[in-house]
């Protein structure tokens, strides 16, 4: 967005000292400046927080009441710099916009008047954010139809869903919440029910989950819904971390992102034919790279915003009674298909038992899953049984 030497000049030319200074009084106490806490929600009566300089020249700020112990939920990097500085400030609870860090860029350049070479991505951002503000202004039109498909005029907002004259738009942001392109359903015309935005310089749709702007990174699963609807109603039912692919099958890319991320992925399809093939076809895919899923199946002919409008607040309690590890879900398949003669399903389910068995980690896990394959395909899996059973 803005080259490397341009944030480097920036934060250079700014004096934490100064800037803080405009918010809250500072006096210098040894090699700190002290002041009360210059957050708006921060009613401080005692001197928390501190600007100091660093040995290697930079600044650092810190709330000891703010931040002490806190979760950095939003990634702001509390403390580092200028940046995180006007970005936490405007994260507070009387304003509707938190500052990405290109606006909290642009901001610091216009208050310090240091001139800014603009990126053509950066340009491109600026755009598609007037844009979805324009759009945003106009959803009055689809308010009744999504209010019939169950969302609150605050999930609306929540997700900034705007209106482009013949779709909703449901803008993709990034995981620093820039918007960079959008998932458009049909509401008045003609023409495919989704178009999801083309590819460009800052967009690449197999790249991106809709709903990746607000994971949290302590929370260990990663839900994996089939389309927008899912994820906004599965959010708004309390299922954390939910998000969907845009207009694709999940990709490799989307697979190395769950890697670098560390979630656990937790496919949630349409409980129909569809559905299940996209799951198989999926679990394999994330098999293939060491990635083992689980699967929640939901009720048949559901899908997951439909199931969690029905269930609403009981959602996560079904989730943990019925959430499917790799191995169960490969082989409750054939199971049911080789049911019949238990010789021919033994032969028929091996290849299938020793690569589920593969995904085992845990030695708990192991003999959970040894306990299956014994009662339902009448294998005991040798030592690994036994030494499970002393
Ligand atoms: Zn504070």
């Amino acid at each position: 967005m803005y080259t490397k030497e341009f944030i480097v000049e920036l934060k250079k030319r700014i004096s934490m000292v100064d800037l803080a200074g405009r918010y809250t009084k500072l006096i210098k106490g040894g090699d700190v400046w002290l002041g009360t806490c210059p957050h708006p929600d921060h009613d401080d009566d005692t001197p928390s927080f501190r600007v100091w300089h660093n040995h290697d020249g930079s600044w650092s700020w810190a709330c000891m009441s703010c931040h002490t112990g806190k979760k950095d939920e939003r990634h702001h990097n509390y403390g580092t710099d200028c940046i995180a500085f006007v970005r936490w400030m405007s994260d507070n609870s009387k304003s509707t916009h938190i500052l990405t860090f290109r606006e909290a860029v642009e901001r610091l350049a216009k208050m310090y008047a240091v001139p800014v070479a603009q990126s053509k991505e950066s340009v491109a951002m600026a755009n598609l954010q007037n844009e979805s503000r324009r759009y945003e202004t106009r959803i009055d039109t689809c308010r009744n139809y999504l209010h019939g498909r169950g969302l609150s005029d605050e999930d609306i907002s929540f997700w900034h869903l705007g209106y482009t004259g013949y779709r909703i738009s449901f803008p993709i942001f990034t995981e620093s919440r820039e918007i960079v392109g959008f998932s458009q359903r049909l509401f008045q015309g003609e023409g495919p029910k989704y178009l999801t935005s083309k590819t460009s310089d800052i967009f690449k749709k197999s790249k991106h989950f809709y709903g990746q702007h607000i994971l949290d990174k302590d929370y260990p699963y990663i839900f994996i819904a089939e389309g927008v609807f899912d994820v906004v109603l599965a959010h708004k039912y309390g299922m954390k971390n939910v998000v969907c692919p845009l207009g694709h099958d999940l990709t490799d890319d989307h697979i190395q992102k769950i890697k670098a991320w560390g979630y656990q992925p937790v496919l949630c399809f349409d409980a129909d034919a569809a559905g299940v093939r996209g799951i198989r076809s999926s679990i394999n895919k994330l098999a293939e790279q060491h990635v083992y899923g689980s699967v929640l199946p939901l009720p048949q002919g559901n899908d997951l915003a439909e199931f969690a409008q029905s269930v609403r607040s009981k959602l996560m309690d079904y989730v943990s009674s019925h959430l499917m590890s790799y191995w169960e879900w490969t082989l409750k398949e054939p199971q049911q298909l080789y049911a019949i003669q238990l010789s021919n399903m033994q032969r028929k389910a091996m290849p299938l038992i020793l690569s589920a068995k593969k995904s085992i980690q845990k030695k708990e896990d192991m003999i959970l899953f040894n306990q299956y394959v014994r009662h339902n395909f009448g294998i005991t899996m040798g030592e690994d049984y036994e030494s499970a059973m002393e």
